[in-house]
């Protein structure tokens, strides 16, 4: 590990922060915290904190002596002043003479020392970065030096390492008491350039936010050398994989399943984000990654995110993809029991008043194939995956050099349950379609992009397909979520096979799918050739099929139900002239609609379809939109009014009519019409 500090972008920032009337301390202490944040193997996703002690003005007293600790909600990587909230020093340090300090009132006390009521929570490891007399501290979770503290005789490995460079601090959950210890053990040798909290990170700090960053950087190098030094050997002794493995798209779909709360009121679905790699691959196969996987995460504070276990599933075989799911079932189960016993044991030790989190695991080690994230949302498995591959490294670079241990059950616990660490989960309300994976055909364009983007507002994530990728990456890019776009020719059914799989890959398996591409082709009846009506046929029913195949095949195997939805059209009940090889296929992919809606209740899949009339998207391009309005002697604009409620039919009318249909549970083999009302195409 290299020092990242550039003294001239450093004195940029400087610069660029004064004309904002930023002092330089708080410009430096931005610039080196952003250069540890953005690196993942010292900080991880709102981990670690840093501090410095300077002069400010609460707008009555200027010069005042305070200190801006990295406030809860921000990111190391993107940190910006306002995340670093300054408090009054001296009403801090007043704290050190206390004995005993509850966390309610360390958070309300340091709540009372800001300068600005509005800023947010400051760090519970403030008090630890107050209590150091240094102006600045930088406090991160390294990799290596977790694998050097998380062994039996970490404290020795760390001792015969570092020598007198850094203090040893044993493990102390944060908060008042440890902030007292690190001090003591601090003020025992005032040489030191940094603290190592066994079995939690480290701290490193000094006059300038140079001198400190740059400590960091050479503490955790000596970790990272002496790993290195001592190679990786065959670490994890492999266990034996079958001649037949089954492929993550097969595979994650039932993983998906199993984790999913089902009821006929409600589908509780979880989001996959899969990881594979060498090293992954190495430590899910390793013959002992019942031993080390299950010893406990790094760090306390990965705890609230990852569980402090991942649950580890057997290697499935392609052609045994019942058995699998059976015995990975069972594994669920089990997983499950244990995490209950778990909590019930602690409980029973603790004095809070615990409420038992759900047991769902946050990590899934699936051997042979790699290992998932699980989450309410994209997001959240993305933060489950990153931490678990960090915790792959440390954990690996544990047994490299001997073997891995962590704080006792109930130290975790205590860490899993604490309020203020639970409190970073709270205030997140859930969308309609959080947990929900959406595919869309022709999603690019017209009522495609309106829909997918409706249903990315209601927290889905999306997989836009079409055959203009570049669009579909752009309009994938502008959801959120992480959504996807894709390529297919929706009349390929290989094509078709293809972006399911990549779906599965990424998300773990869908639960929503808008058959929405098409295309018009007109011609008298009586004259049309056979290959025009065919090429229809192949767009505006085959690919529908095609489609409507693939979904139901990955929504059974999740087992957690799923929402079908075509784009028909009022041609299929209401024929216009000249647009019988349009209206053909229409009728049939409406037909297409119920027999699945048939054929798929039982398995909780719903299946339902739109009619829209008069939608001014690029389906009426090329002039078809002005050819439509002379067939019947109107201009374009009471062509696209000339409906019962004399309103223009929009895109986003038509995608309301997509979500209401995938949030209706109890709706299926319906059609909604949305064509601003047109008696002769109204249903029955
Ligand atoms: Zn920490």
């Amino acid at each position: 590990m290299k020092s990242k500090w550039v003294e001239e972008l450093a004195q940029t920032l400087v610069c660029e922060y004064e004309k904002q009337g930023v002092s330089e301390d708080m410009a430096l202490r931005v610039y080196s915290c952003r250069l540890l944040g953005q690196d993942p193997a010292l900080v991880l996703h709102g981990g670690g904190n840093v501090s410095v002690k300077t002069t400010a003005s609460d707008g009555l007293n200027d010069n005042l002596q305070v200190i801006c600790v990295k406030g809860s909600g921000w990111d190391m990587g993107d940190i910006e002043p306002p995340g670093l909230p300054s408090m009054y020093l001296d009403r801090l340090l007043e704290l050190r003479s206390f004995t005993s300090l509850s966390d309610e009132n360390m958070v309300a006390y340091q709540r009372r020392s800001l300068l600005d009521p509005g800023s947010p929570n400051p760090s519970i490891e403030t008090l630890m970065h107050a209590f150091l007399p240094h102006a600045f501290i930088d406090h991160t979770h390294a990799t290596a030096v977790l694998s050097l503290t998380n062994q039996k005789n970490g404290e020795e490995i760390i001792s015969n390492l570092y020598g007198t460079r850094v203090g040893i601090v044993p493990y102390v959950k944060p908060g008042f008491d440890l902030a007292i210890k690190a001090c003591e053990i601090y003020t025992s040798n005032p040489d030191v350039e940094g603290l190592i909290l066994l079995n939690h990170g480290i701290f490193s700090f000094g006059d300038t936010a140079k001198e400190s960053y740059e400590r960091m950087i050479d503490l955790v190098d000596v970790a990272e050398q002496y790993l290195s030094k001592h190679g990786r050997k065959a670490i994890f002794p492999q266990s034996e994989l079958p001649t037949t493995p089954a492929s993550a798209a097969e595979v994650l779909p039932i993983v998906r399943g199993l984790l999913a709360q089902t009821t006929s009121e409600a589908s509780q679905t979880v989001i996959l984000d899969f990881r594979s790699n060498e090293n992954i691959l190495d430590f899910v196969n390793g013959v002992e990654v019942e031993r080390y996987s299950q010893m406990g995460v790094m760090t306390p504070d990965h705890i609230i995110r990852i569980k402090n276990k991942p649950l580890v599933l057997a290697p499935p075989k392609s052609d045994c993809l019942d058995d699998f799911r059976k015995h990975s079932k069972q594994s669920l189960e089990a997983f499950k029991n244990h995490y209950h016993k778990y909590f019930v044991e602690n409980d029973a030790k603790s004095e809070a008043d615990n409420q038992e989190l759900d047991a769902t695991p946050c990590v899934v080690l699936i051997q042979g194939l790699g290992f998932v994230g699980v989450g309410n949302t994209a997001k959240a498995a993305k933060v489950a995956a990153d931490l678990y591959e960090n915790n792959i490294t440390g954990i690996a670079g544990a047994e490299a050099i001997g073997k891995y241990e962590t704080i006792s059950s109930s130290e975790l616990f205590e860490m899993e349950y604490w309020s203020l660490e639970q409190a970073k989960l709270a205030g997140i309300t859930e969308k309609p379609l959080d947990r929900k994976v959406m595919l869309i055909t022709g999603g690019a364009n017209g009522i495609g992009s309106a829909t997918a983007r409706l249903m990315a507002n209601a927290g889905a994530s999306v997989v836009v397909v079409d055959l203009d990728v570049s669009k579909a990456e752009e309009v994938a890019q502008s959801l959120g979520n992480d959504s996807i776009g894709l390529a297919c020719d929706v009349t390929n059914p290989d094509d078709v096979k293809r972006v399911f799989n990549a779906a599965c890959e990424t998300f773990g398996g869908i639960d929503i799918v808008v058959s929405n591409a098409g295309r018009t082709w007109q011609g008298s009846i009586g004259e049309v050739s056979l290959e025009t009506l065919k090429e229809s046929f192949d767009l505006n029913f085959f690919a529908h099929q095609f489609v409507a195949q693939c979904a139901v095949k990955v929504m059974k195997s999740q087992g957690s139900g799923g929402a079908l939805l075509f784009n028909i059209s009022k041609q299929a009940v209401n024929p216009g002239n000249n647009f019988g090889p349009y209206g053909l296929p229409k009728a049939a992919t409406m037909f297409l609609m119920k027999q699945y809606a048939l054929e798929y209740g039982k398995h909780g899949i719903t299946s339902n379809g739109v009619n829209a009339d008069r939608v001014n998207t690029n389906l009426f391009a090329d002039g078809l939109l002005e050819s439509r309005a002379k067939a019947r002697g109107i201009s374009v604009d009471q062509y696209l009014e000339g409906n019962l409620l004399e309103r223009e039919v929009l895109a986003d009318d038509v995608a309301q009519a997509f979500l209401n249909l995938a949030l209706a549970r109890k709706t299926t083999s319906g059609v909604i019409t949305v064509d601003g009302g047109n008696i002769s195409a109204s249903l029955r």
